[in-house]
């Protein structure tokens, strides 16, 4: 049916009389009838790609993109009094994600069925997501995220199965949202539930009983570890997103005609970072109660899976006391001993084992003895995982090494989120970028022609007012739409350095205050949520807010540089936010970051980076060259020194550089405690002083220096906008339709 149609059955009316909302419920139908008739299942063997997050974002505007509707709909509810860009409002952006792993997770999903391949996404249905960030106080409050309706993406299955725990037994219920590809094949991303799930548990906040599992199960994404009774709340949601994929995945390959025995022939199962491990030894498990014996179960499962890496941050490599597995799991717990016992015979390195002495079982190492292929996300990410961090494992098994840099849908990031540059790139150089990305790289013949290096400016300058006029829609805040736009939006940790970012805008306010002004003014712009028990961080969000106002608040100095946090950061901001940078800070203690995506998103999006040597930083500086990005910082291999010999002291670089003690003190200065929370105020000043982890002062006259040149060649338009020209035809090799092709090609083989 097509859409007016739908509207007339659903609603009775003609498209023109309709609500929005009542178009955004025919569009899901209408949608949802369009993917379907593009389901193919017909290959013998199956990705599953198995994540505790997919960050999708909102899917109508991309579906309607990826099914090649999305101009006609366009034009029939212009036609009628109806704008599009409206309706989308109307959708929730579902909440099953944090931030970049789960983001790929998402960006995988639309490649698979873009390249045409058979691949299936398996996670959990979360009924308040992971928290909705609300500011109170120059503070993040946390608050439940609902975002499933009575009509939603989701379609409920009959598929539920019995998951047992240790002395009571649930029952799961799948619901699938459809994967459009563009231009081709529909998949499936498959999310489990429990029926018994409670929503009233809930109160003010995201607080609820840890321990009523029957009803909580899939409440929260990353429920608060910071006491046992949410970390177990973990294991219980791990094991039982894994156990439905797994007999979900075994039933599927009895379908296509699997006999169990030939199981790799059928099934790969990608594990995207540890925290599905455990379909591992669940697998095993199931096999055996099939009648296969345990040497050949072991041997089918190795060759089905393959684990993901990352990051090489310890405390996000899952370590479980065995307790706990006796407790929530306890069938898994001897072949888990069983999968130990056979490490421990054979290696006499203690760092490889699976349990260790302290009776934590490893997850990653589990992985690696037990999966075929260890992939990490970045070229320089995957030399750390292979020269240091996991180096006892690759002098095992080099050959399961393996580097897959990541990558991002230019669907979204695009084809969808920035049309007016789309446009304008499909006019110099023909569609076929949009199907193969490497095609950006014609654009490089334009980078001394005038007329289009003004277009890019002219286009840069509407993206930035649109982002002015959605602040100001959003949050109340105006926006200066001729100030350089200086972004950095991602996850709140400390060695991401926020903190640095932040400490460059109190040098810049002093330097205002002391009449140097800069020849424009500066939007330092952040977006980042803080996990509920990071204590640091939030103390890091509080003191950004208190600048923002503190600086708007004083007539000396906003009018050179504003500060503004945006509430929530999440895909659907990211979609704003991205193409109206002139700037972007990828500013990582080199080492530190796996990969990052959102560099690559705003680097289409003809930004510039101003950045460390880390993650796929490396890369990006490698394609554009010296000259159109601007790096800055020490190297890992001296980051990885200094944690060697434990020789960085913060206090050194305080005392001996005026302006980072003149920017650190003022932290706990009057004029913030005034604005803000002393506690936190001076919490994070003696962080700083005392311990700094993650190297802030180490970088930072570097990086002054470094955005100050940056800023002084904005002022050059023209060779500015060269740097943004580079830096989109650049943009090709990331690409998540190139990394899919990598993990096809080297991995699952499908
Ligand atoms: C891309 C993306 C991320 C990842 O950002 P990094 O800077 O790579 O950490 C996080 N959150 C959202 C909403 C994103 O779209």
């Amino acid at each position: 049916m097509n859409l007016q149609e739908i509207v007339a059955k659903k609603y009775n009316k003609k498209l023109g009389e309709c609500s929005n909302e009542e178009i955004y419920f025919s569009l899901l139908d209408m949608t949802k009838e369009l993917s379907g008739k593009k389901e193919k299942k017909t290959d013998k063997k199956k990705l599953y790609y198995i994540s505790a997050e997919f960050l999708i974002g909102k899917l109508l505007s991309n579906n309607l993109i990826n099914l090649g509707v999305y101009d006609e709909v366009k034009e029939l509810l212009a036609a009628n009094g109806k704008d599009l860009a409206a309706i989308e409002e109307v959708e929730p952006e579902p909440s099953l994600g944090n931030g970049g792993l789960g983001r790929l997770a998402a960006c995988f999903l639309d490649s698979i069925a873009t390249l045409g391949l058979n691949g299936d996404g398996v996670g959990l249905n979360y009924h308040y997501g992971l928290f909705k960030q609300v500011f109170e106080n120059n503070l993040q409050k946390e608050t439940k995220n609902p975002w499933i309706e009575e009509q939603s993406w989701l379609t409920r299955t009959d598929i539920t199965y019995p998951v047992q725990f240790g002395g009571f037994t649930v029952t799961s219920r799948l619901y699938d949202i459809d994967v459009t590809g563009y231009e081709n094949r529909t998949n499936k991303l498959h999310l489990f539930d429990i029926e018994t799930i409670d929503e009233s548990i809930v109160g003010d906040g995201i607080d609820f009983n840890k321990e009523d599992i029957a009803k909580n199960l899939t409440l929260f994404l990353y429920p608060d570890d910071s006491d046992d009774k949410g970390r177990l709340l973990r294991v219980y949601q791990q094991y039982f997103m894994v156990s439905n994929a797994a007999r979900l995945i075994l039933d599927e390959a009895a379908a296509r005609g699997s006999e169990l025995h030939d199981l790799p022939d059928y099934v790969v199962i990608q594990i995207n970072d540890t925290h599905p491990s455990m379909v591992i030894p669940e697998l095993i498990r199931l096999l055996m109660e099939r009648g296969i014996d345990m040497d050949e179960a072991i041997n089918i499962v190795s060759q089905c899976c393959a684990y993901t890496n990352h990051t090489i941050l310890a405390e996000a490599l899952e370590k479980w006391p065995i307790a706990f597995l006796e407790k929530a799991v306890p069938q898994l717990v001897p072949i888990i001993y069983e999968l130990h016992n056979r490490v421990a015979e054979k290696y006499d390195d203690k760092s490889v084992y699976i349990i260790d002495e302290e009776h934590r079982v490893h997850m990653a190492n589990m992985d690696i003895h037990y999966g075929y292929s260890v992939n990490g996300v970045a070229y320089l990410h995957t030399e750390i995982l292979k020269d240091s961090e996991l180096n006892n494992f690759y002098k095992i098994y080099p050959e399961k090494f393996n580097n897959k840099t990541n990558g991002i849908t230019f669907r979204r990031w695009l084809l969808y989120c920035n049309r007016e540059l789309t446009d304008l790139i499909e006019e110099l150089i023909g569609p076929g970028f949009k199907k193969d990305a490497a095609e950006l790289e014609k654009l490089e013949k334009y980078v001394n022609d005038d007329a289009v290096l003004d277009k890019l400016l002219a286009i840069k300058q509407d993206d930035k007012i649109a982002l002015k006029n959605y602040l100001k829609a959003e949050q109340g805040i105006e926006l200066d739409e001729n100030a350089v736009f200086d972004i950095q939006v991602k996850r709140l940790h400390e060695y991401k350095r926020q903190q640095m970012n932040a400490l460059y805008v109190i040098n810049k306010y002093f330097e205002i205050k002391e009449g140097k002004k800069p020849a424009r003014k500066i939007t330092a712009i952040f977006g980042a949520k803080a996990a509920p028990a990071y204590v640091i961080a939030k103390d890091i969000i509080h003191l950004i807010l208190c600048l923002q106002q503190l600086i708007a608040n004083d007539p000396e100095v906003s009018p050179y540089l504003q500060v503004v946090m945006v509430e929530n950061y999440n895909v659907t901001w990211a979609e704003k936010l991205i193409p109206a940078a002139d700037i972007h800070e990828q500013i990582s203690l080199a080492s530190k970051e796996a990969s990052g995506t959102s560099n690559m998103k705003f680097m289409l999006n003809g930004a510039v980076a101003i950045g460390t040597e880390d993650g796929a930083n490396v890369e990006m500086h490698q394609f554009v060259g010296d000259d159109n990005i601007y790096i800055f910082g020490e190297s890992s291999e001296q980051v990885i020194d200094h944690y060697a010999k434990a020789d960085y002291v913060s206090r050194k670089y305080y005392d001996d550089n005026a302006d980072i003690k003149r920017a650190v003190d003022f932290i706990v200065s009057d004029e913030l405690k005034a604005i803000g929370n002393a506690e936190n105020l001076e919490r994070l000043y003696h962080e700083l002083l005392n311990k700094d982890w993650f190297m802030t002062l180490l970088d930072w006259e570097t990086y002054r220096a470094k955005k100050d040149e940056m800023l002084a060649d904005y002022e050059d338009r023209k060779a500015w906008a060269k740097k943004m020209l580079i830096n989109i035809s650049k943009a090709g090799f990331f690409s998540s339709d190139r990394t899919i092709e990598q993990y096809n090609q080297d991995i699952w083989k499908l």
